[in-house]
């Protein structure tokens, strides 16, 4: 197997303690929070992280043009006013690397880095009922005991690389997206193939097509995407989104998408003419960025009518762009609303496809067949490569989850409890599993909005949690089932209420063969939903169960 990466599992010696009162398993964005609000409550922790550095997703996935599509002054952490002014972001979207230099900067800051085993994975974790205790395991063998679990192990880090026929005779070098090599890939003078044509593929095109001498894109199913419209951040700028932080911070909070100004849209699509409404797509499009183009009418992700204005736009942009009718077609999706699957965020992916280096394949019509010493067999043709990059994807967010094996209560594994799909109560806690906690679970927004928002929302959520819990001497706390059913049956009727289940995606776990199907994040909103967690503390911890007493320990 030529697949290359960085951050192997090495052999760790030094002894882990054998008891701790938490362990964070995931040192992303939300590892390393929950790691700063534990300690900073008094408890004596142990992180745990499989690659050999903090950073999560930004720490795997190195690829050509890794980007965020949330603006950085937004996809940031707010918990310090100090980090908030200190660090200056260069860019309007940052960069895989400003954003890996970000998280270790916060690793420093804060002193986190001693309290994470590095290059260590979790593979077992059991409950012990009688000593209300879990028992975790490491690959390399080691042993802790702890009485809180949070799992923060991210949404998107199981890569999904596909089983092709022949890919172990494959002569050239192939890598995945998500376990890109930390030196990079120079594709100089090569013919590379790039597999997938999702957020990641749409960002690789373009960089990759830079560098190589030819770039054949296998495109299995068009994606809608929309110009970033990416810029230096300048001072002014700057200095103007810190000067109203708080302010800013308190209006994301308010949001669906947990990012500030993004106005809130007021009239359907519907009420408009097609040249007004033409007009608003286009000033949307000018502007760049998902979030806006979606918040450009109250009802894109509700009504299919209107919905529909949106893609006839968004196709009409993408035939203006491409130049050759056949490609543009091809580019141009059919199935699915727009914003059901992720709405990708591009610099120049539509205007790649005019390079003369640059070919489109449609393996929907012809799908690979095998992978050959010397490149890609579909069923109508062989395409001679050098390099394969597979963009095809993850095991989205139960996948991490499902890697361990989680036993609860009555020895009832994780996997066992999900077979016919996730079932969490919020997102954060599941039935049968005490003191196991999930940073954005299936369940919760997470996916659906500003990730790093969404997860300083949970973390606070369980920091508060734990401590109320030690403060009354309480061992453990679980969703009870009743509760956990009803916030599966909420997140399923409000699903309904969308376009969402219209497309087939990661979000419902179709892009995986056997994955049950069942729709993952709650798309109520991550106001509703933050209200909602609020309301359940408020109430004294509505629909959970608080057992034993650790003064008696
Ligand atoms: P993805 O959205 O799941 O896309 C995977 C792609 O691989 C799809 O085009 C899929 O085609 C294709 N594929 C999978 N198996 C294939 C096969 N056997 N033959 C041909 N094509 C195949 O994965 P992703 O692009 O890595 O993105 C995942 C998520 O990560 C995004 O939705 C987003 O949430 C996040 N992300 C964010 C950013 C950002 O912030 N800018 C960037 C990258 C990723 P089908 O659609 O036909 O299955």
């Amino acid at each position: 197997m030529n697949m290359e990466y960085s951050g192997r599992d090495t052999e760790r010696t030094s002894q882990l303690p054998a008891t701790v009162d938490a362990v964070v398993i995931g040192a992303g964005f939300s590892g390393l929070y929950m790691l700063h609000r534990l300690v900073s409550l008094g408890l004596k922790v142990q992180g745990f992280e499989a690659g050999s550095g903090v950073g999560g997703t930004w720490f795997w996935n190195r690829y050509p043009g890794a980007r965020c599509d949330v603006e950085s002054l937004e996809y940031s952490y707010s918990f310090s006013p100090e980090l908030e002014q200190e660090w200056r972001w260069s860019k309007r979207y940052s960069e895989q690397t400003e954003i890996l230099s970000y998280i270790n900067h916060v690793a420093d800051r804060y002193d986190l880095r001693p309290l994470i085993r590095f290059d260590t994975r979790i593979v077992s974790q059991v409950y012990d009922e009688t000593r209300q205790m879990w028992d975790l395991v490491t690959a390399q063998g080691q042993s802790i005991a702890a009485r809180f679990c949070i799992m923060a192990t991210g949404n998107l880090s199981t890569p999904r690389v596909p089983d092709f026929a022949g890919i172990e005779l494959f002569e050239g070098k192939w890598y995945h997206s998500a376990l890109w090599p930390a030196e990079g890939v120079d594709f100089s003078d090569q013919r590379v193939a790039l597999i997938g044509t999702g957020a990641t593929g749409v960002q690789m095109t373009p960089k990759i097509a830079q560098q190589a001498k030819h770039l054949t894109v296998f495109q299995r199913t068009a994606n809608f995407s929309v110009p970033a419209r990416n810029a230096v951040l300048d001072d002014e700028a700057d200095r103007t989104h810190k000067a109203s932080y708080p302010a800013r911070r308190q209006q994301a909070a308010r949001t669906s998408f947990g990012i500030s100004g993004v106005p809130a849209p007021t009239r359907s699509a519907l009420d408009l003419s097609p040249d007004e409404r033409a007009r608003s797509y286009e000033a949307i499009w000018a502007q760049g960025g998902s979030v806006y183009f979606l918040s450009t009418f109250t009802d894109l992700l509700t009504s299919k009518a209107a919905n529909d204005t949106a893609v006839e736009f968004v196709n009409r942009k993408i035939r203006s762009i491409v130049r050759d009718p056949k490609t543009a077609d091809l580019l141009s999706p059919l199935d699915h609303p727009i914003g059901t699957k992720r709405l990708c965020v591009d610099t120049e992916y539509y205007e790649t496809f005019n390079r003369g280096n640059v070919s489109l394949v449609d393996v929907r019509a012809a799908p690979i067949e095998e992978i050959t010493a010397t490149g890609i067999r579909t069923a109508d043709a062989h395409y001679e490569v050098d390099a394969i990059a597979f963009a095809t994807g993850f095991d989205a967010m139960t996948g991490a989850l499902r890697e361990i094996d989680i036993r609860g209560k009555g020895g009832l594994t994780l996997a066992e409890k999900w077979v016919h799909g996730p079932t969490t109560y919020l997102g954060l806690m599941v039935a049968g599993f005490p003191n196991l906690f999930v940073v954005t679970g299936p369940g919760s927004p997470s996916v659906k909005g500003n990730m790093v928002h969404s997860i300083e929302q949970h973390v606070d959520w369980i920091a508060g949690c734990i401590a109320h819990l030690r403060s009354n001497h309480v061992a453990a706390i679980q969703p009870q089932a009743a509760a956990e059913r009803d916030w599966v049956a909420h997140v399923n009727e409000v699903a309904d209420g969308t376009l969402y289940p219209l497309a087939d995606s990661w979000y419902s776990g179709s892009n995986i063969p056997g994955k049950p199907r069942v729709f993952m994040p709650y798309v109520g909103g991550i106001a509703a939903y933050s209200a909602i967690c609020r309301d359940v503390v408020a109430s004294g911890y509505r629909g959970f169960a608080l057992v034993g007493d650790t003064s008696a320990l």
